[in-house]
């Protein structure tokens, strides 16, 4: 039995390891940077590579990488030996200050959204001090961002620190006002809780479109699926134990806060959540986390997949992102507090985040937007593609008492006036019942349902730390300017109740009810990645990021392409798949499994002709007839993929992949799914869903 306190951390060049190993100076130096954002000082970036390196080779490491997340929400890394050739033919290990702090990648392949010029196909990574470096396997990684000669954002960490910045300094300001000066900074924190699919990996081998899309592409849901609820919380089996062991142990020697483990609501899903921490970290942490889960699978001959609807019929995966904000001071700014005056501030906060929700449904929305996650949301499983808030009845009731200037008939039976009375502890079973929102209030957090299970956090992060953030900017200009504090702020928050109220809904989001309230009430219903993405180039938006420095023009219109590129290439892949197996796996065997009960059926009659031959010819008849139909889905789909606009930007391709190829898709899944149906399971070319969901 592993002892957690003795592994946790041992592959991360800490805090602790820091001050052990560094001269007291230069760990003061590089805690000046990784607290405040301070220029690090060259001298003192050598010192610190130079420890780094002999920590990491007395550690077994041989090479080093800068590890940054690009464009396509993977991570990447290049391995560079730390060799030196020195005379004698021989090499020392040397690890520069200059290689510590700064690198360059001959990145062309990496997606840019035209944001790099073929003729400066390079990208330079530069280390970010915030996040420790760790050891993977025999490499020492260097958490980086990865920018263009020009300083353009080539990736997902930038924007993430950008936005942390922006909301910092609004939410200091607006600290100040409250007379808060103790706290000199405010951090996102953030809790992604995770959700996975294992499957077999013999079965997973056997079958193109897990290989290939990560999902399947046809199958009949099995004959049990969630209905009896008795996957959720359930016992874990030994083989899934021992992956999710294994799991925790790998993530908490490179410092992943790994807290908790469970089934989750469909068969062969699970759910692991760490304990929150700093946005930035939480990311990295995360994708970290993404990666570990497919490696230690694969040590227990499972496959761990993490796509959004790996299967029909049953809940998909998703992340839910708990996000608050704490000061330097360890406060968090979204708990009610203890006196009237905490609870003015928390009211504050609070408006701050329903107004950025409400006037910026549609970054929100596409900041989730994939091809996986369009087939989870709306699906009665998860949030629909309607962004609103849940509050809880007594918070609700509270904002109310608030607009009309009544009595709040909760335990405060008085009027309710900002700044004088005290807020009621929200328990976290009055905020949280609410399963079906996509952003929840959870007591003293605000709980992104909406986020696919393969997505980078960081993209829905960036735009929920620039929303507030120009919340609190528009919030501090106008109580600065204030004469009256106590009075300005009262009225502000009323009339940004009054404003925005619309966006709070406490009731069923998965109901038909709510489609039609949501429509009188105006608010967004963004259903698929080409109806979200092209927000991200609204005026208001380039405006907003502009703003903030968060993303340029520029910058946002790279985002938008490449994720209407990258959807387009993945139903493109989709498709592709779908047309192998149909013809080359599924159409073959049902022509044979036809031929044999036609035979069949034939010898019967030619024992004696008196026999009603037990149904062969009318299987044999619908065999024929489900394979017509298969051969015309084929075709259709071949078609529809052939006929596909030639050099289209990627939002006129993205459309026609929606439009056009994904009905096709559709359709060639039924011809298929009916086929499956009365075919002899052992005759079917591949591992049904019976077999996927029950077998570990
Ligand atoms: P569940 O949603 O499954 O009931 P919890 O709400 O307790 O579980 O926690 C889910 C996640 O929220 C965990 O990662 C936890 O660390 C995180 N979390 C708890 N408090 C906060 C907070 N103040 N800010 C951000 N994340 C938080
Ligand atoms: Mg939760």
């Amino acid at each position: 039995m592993v002892k957690v306190h003795e592994i946790f951390g041992i592959n991360v060049f800490n805090d602790e390891v820091m001050r052990n190993r560094l001269p007291k100076e230069i760990y003061q130096a590089l805690h000046r940077t990784i607290d405040n954002g301070k220029r690090l000082d060259p001298q003192v970036a050598s010192v610190v590579a130079n420890s780094m390196k002999d920590w990491a080779i007395e550690r077994g490491a041989t090479h080093y990488t800068h590890w940054f997340q690009p464009l396509n929400s993977v991570t990447a890394e290049k391995h560079d030996a730390f060799i030196t050739p020195v005379a004698g033919g021989k090499v020392i290990s040397e690890f520069s200050g200059k290689e510590l702090v700064r690198g360059e990648a001959d990145a062309s392949s990496l997606p840019s959204g035209g944001l790099r010029s073929t003729f400066e196909a390079r990208g330079y990574t530069a280390w970010d001090p915030t996040s420790y470096a760790f050891i993977k396997e025999h490499t020492l990684c260097i958490p980086t961002a990865y920018c263009s000669y020009s300083g353009e954002a080539l990736d997902k960490k930038t924007p993430l620190l950008r936005s942390m910045e922006a909301i910092n300094r609004q939410a200091v300001r607006v600290l100040k006002l409250f007379g808060r000066t103790d706290a000199t900074r405010v951090v996102p924190s953030v809790g992604p809780e995770q959700e996975y699919f294992l499957v077999d990996k013999n079965l997973y081998d056997r079958r193109s479109d897990l290989i290939f899309a990560g999902r399947t592409l046809f199958g009949v849901p099995a004959p049990k699926g969630q209905e009896l609820g008795d996957h959720f919380f359930g016992t874990i089996k030994p083989r899934v134990q021992a992956f999710m062991t294994e799991l925790n142990e790998e993530l908490w020697k490179l410092g992943v806060l790994v807290k908790t483990e469970h089934n989750e609501t469909a068969p062969a899903q699970h759910e692991m959540a760490p304990i929150y921490s700093t946005v930035n970290i939480a990311c990295d942490h995360n994708q970290l986390t993404m990666e570990i889960m497919k490696k230690v699978a694969g040590k227990h001959g499972l496959v761990c997949l993490l796509n959004e609807k790996p299967f029909a019929g049953v809940n998909g995966s998703g992340k839910h992102n708990n996000w608050s904000l704490t000061t330097n001071t360890g406060y968090n700014l979204l708990e009610p507090g203890d006196s009237p005056h905490e609870s003015a501030q928390f009211l504050l906060f609070l408006m701050s985040v329903i107004k950025a929700v409400d006037e910026n449904q549609d970054m929100l929305r596409a900041s989730v937007a994939s091809a996986g996650n369009d087939l989870r949301l709306g699906g009665y499983e998860a949030p629909p593609a309607i962004i609103s808030i849940f509050l809880g009845d007594e918070l609700t009731e509270i904002l109310d008492a608030l607009e009309k200037g009544a009595a709040y008939k909760g335990r405060e039976k008085a009027d309710m006036a900002i700044g004088v009375h005290m807020l009621p502890k929200f328990q976290k079973d009055t905020t949280d019942r609410n399963r079906t929102s996509p952003f929840a209030f959870t007591g003293n957090k605000f709980e992104f349902r909406s986020l696919g299970s393969s997505a980078s956090i960081s993209t829905a992060n960036v735009v929920l730390n620039t929303i507030v953030a120009e919340s609190l900017r528009q919030f501090a200009d106008e109580l600065e300017a204030a004469e009256d504090f106590r009075g300005a702020l009262h009225h502000l928050i009323v009339r940004n109740i009054r404003e925005h109220r619309k966006i709070i809904f406490n009731g069923n989001n998965y109901s038909p009810e709510w489609m039609e309230e949501a429509r009188r009430r105006g608010l967004l219903k963004l259903d698929s990645t080409v109806d979200a993405l092209p927000c991200y180039t609204a005026e208001k938006n380039i405006r907003l990021f502009g703003t903030h420095k968060v993303l340029s023009e520029n910058e946002l219109r790279s985002r938008r392409d490449i994720g209407l590129d990258s959807y387009a290439k993945l139903r493109g892949i989709e498709a592709k798949t779908m047309l192998m197996m149909a013809r080359r796996e599924i159409l073959p065997a049902v022509i044979r499994y036809m031929g044999d009960m036609a035979e069949a059926g034939e010898r019967i009659r030619r024992f004696d002709s008196g026999l009603p031959n037990f149904g062969t010819e009318e299987l044999v008849k619908k065999l024929c007839e489900g394979c017509e139909l298969l051969n015309g889905s084929i075709k259709q789909l071949a078609r529809a993929l052939e006929e596909q606009p030639q050099n289209a930007g990627p939002l006129e391709q993205a459309r026609y992949m929606h439009d056009q190829v994904e009905k096709s898709m559709r359709d060639l899944r039924k011809s298929a799914d009916f086929l499956e149906m009365i075919t002899d399971r052992k005759a079917w070319p591949f591992p049904t869903y019976d077999e996927l969901l029950f077998n570990i």
